[in-house]
């Protein structure tokens, strides 16, 4: 089976880019943290596109979490190949600096950064040995322009957008290619608290942008077709910020 690994599937950008992965034909590992009824509704919804895919859950901020629980599914699936690995899962905690706690910049480090470390590292060998990967960051503009309130937020994400273009030079022989994508305004959960009507102002387009067209773009990059772009950063923001 050729399989697609999505963090944080279960709602929001993840969600839809598990449909559209799964309407490609990779059956679709389907990763969230405690939401299995949302998780649950993802897989109904490829299915619903006679796509295939499972239910892999666990918490990408925990290190042994994810050696456990990924280490096991590889194990049992020497068949098997993840093909394409998209690191999505994704937190924010917002607060400005002199008021932000140990736990929220710990939090958001751990969530957003560490898991990608944790995460390609256990699924990167077995594409090394393929020599054929995809792997697609979903990162953010916070992580290229830095916003106020969000130091650890555009650390993180600031940090995996480096390691994006490190890890395209490591791996680039081997077939793996390593993009980012990074979203502006989104209309998911996390940006549920956010009025559209106040911001689309400032957007040049004039709205915030949809799960569908950031998925749209993560599964461009995922194609086979597109193994001579690596190490790049893709903006989908509405031309907020170029
Ligand atoms: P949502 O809050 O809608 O969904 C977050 C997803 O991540 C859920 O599936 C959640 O699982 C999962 N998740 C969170 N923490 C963990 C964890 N520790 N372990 C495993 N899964 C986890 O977020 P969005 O869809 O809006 O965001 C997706 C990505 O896009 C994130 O990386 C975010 O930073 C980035 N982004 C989003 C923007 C936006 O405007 N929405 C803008 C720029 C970047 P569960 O359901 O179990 O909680």
């Amino acid at each position: 089976m050729k399989c697609a690994l999505v963090t944080g599937g279960s709602r929001g950008i993840g969600r839809a880019i598990c449909i559209k992965l799964g309407s490609l034909g990779y059956h679709v590992l389907i990763n969230f943290r405690s939401n299995s009824a949302e998780a649950d509704q993802t897989l109904s919804l490829i299915h619903n596109n006679k796509g295939t895919g499972e239910l892999l859950p666990f918490d990408v901020s925990n290190k042994k979490d994810i050696s456990e629980t990924l280490g096991l599914w590889t194990e049992a699936h020497k068949e098997d190949h993840i093909e394409v690995l998209v690191n999505n899962a994704g937190i924010k905690d917002d607060v400005l600096i002199m008021w932000m706690k140990d736990e929220q910049w710990e939090n958001v480090i751990r969530t957003n950064l560490d898991s990608f470390f944790y995460v390609t590292r256990l699924v990167i060998n077995d594409m090394l040995m393929k020599r054929y990967g995809r792997i697609v960051n979903i990162v953010s503009l916070s992580g290229l322009k830095g916003l106020p309130g969000q130091t650890n937020y555009s650390a993180a994400k600031g940090g995996v957008i480096a390691a994006t273009k490190a890890l395209a030079q490591e791996v680039g022989r081997r077939g793996i290619t390593v993009n980012a994508v990074a979203p502006g305004f989104i209309k998911t959960d996390m940006t549920e608290n956010i009025s559209e009507k106040e911001m689309k102002s400032i957007i040049p387009v004039n709205r915030f942008g949809t799960v569908d067209e950031v998925a749209h773009l993560v599964a461009f990059l995922a194609s086979p077709e597109s193994g001579y772009i690596t190490g790049e950063v893709i903006s989908i923001n509405g031309g907020l910020y170029t």
